[in-house]
């Protein structure tokens, strides 16, 4: 069943979603090469503790961390570690909270030091495939606009591999609610979007093969080719003036400009 939401639940929302934003700003001021998952991690949660909310993924189905860390050819649900990130990784940091009875998400993928261009467009494709999602979700639509666009945008223009396992999802009192919202889809199929509807939407896309595996920890999702994959995320409301995107990556691409050992990824016109 999917649960619509009242404009207020909507703010509370964006109110997490916002932390959630100012967290990932955090985390783009201290991630460079040299520095560990964990350490960020602790910031992190410090932070979210800090504004008076709860890690929302700390203990979801088990899960011990703050963050999902995941870098490189690791696709989503990394456990940050001790491990330290070397010049030239890209990292994907996923970050929700949890606050007066509802959840925030968003993500996203960092390039540290000399990433190669080939990399760099898989994080710029990825990053813009996301506005594209995004554009899609208004009030007559359906589902599979959304997953599409998405598909449509890296699998068909860009030849990336589009995650099939692992999609996105309602969100409010619960973490993941129904409905799931895939990044592949057909136009005009599935479920109807209507006013009130909050869905993070998460294209992950590989630069390689679309096939994933779990790795031994019970976490982590690797590519099967070990190529690296991008990741991006909003949580948006469906409103009767267009989507509303409630969280933000504002306060990245301002940490970004201040943090000269990681690069910009623009959004492509
Ligand atoms: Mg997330
Ligand atoms: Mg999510």
């Amino acid at each position: 069943m999917i649960i619509y939401k009242t404009q207020e639940e909507i703010e509370i929302i964006r109110e997490n979603c916002l932390l959630v934003g100012k967290t990932l700003g955090l985390v783009a001021s201290l991630i460079k090469p040299g520095v560990s998952g964990l350490e960020i991690d602790k910031k992190a949660e410090e932070f979210i503790r800090d504004h008076g909310a709860v890690p929302g993924f700390k203990g979801y189905n088990g899960f011990p961390a703050t963050l999902c860390v995941s870098p490189n050819q690791c696709v989503v649900h990394g456990i940050p570690g001790d491990k330290v990130f070397e010049d030239g990784d890209i990292v994907s940091v996923d970050c929700g909270v949890y606050n007066n009875d509802y959840f925030g998400d968003a993500a996203y993928t960092f390039a540290l030091g000399d990433v190669d261009e080939k990399k760099m467009e898989l994080l710029r494709v990825t990053n813009t495939s996301l506005y594209k999602g995004i554009e899609m979700a208004v009030i007559g639509g359906r589902l599979g606009d959304i997953g599409w666009a998405i598909q449509d945008y890296t699998e068909k223009q860009h030849a990336y591999g589009v995650v099939r396992e692992l999609v996105g999802h309602g969100l409010g009192r619960n973490l993941h609610e129904k409905p799931e919202v895939p990044n592949y889809g057909r136009r005009g199929r599935g479920a109807q979007l209507k006013e009130g509807l909050v869905i993070a939407i998460e294209p992950m896309i590989n630069l390689g093969t679309k096939s994933v595996r779990s790795s031994r920890d019970g976490w982590t999702i690797e590519t099967a080719d070990k190529l690296i994959s991008a990741h991006y995320e909003h949580t948006i409301a469906i409103t009767k003036t267009g989507p509303d995107i409630l969280s933000s990556h504002d306060y990245v691409v301002d940490a970004i400009k201040n943090n000269v050992e990681i690069k910009e990824v623009s959004i492509k016109k």
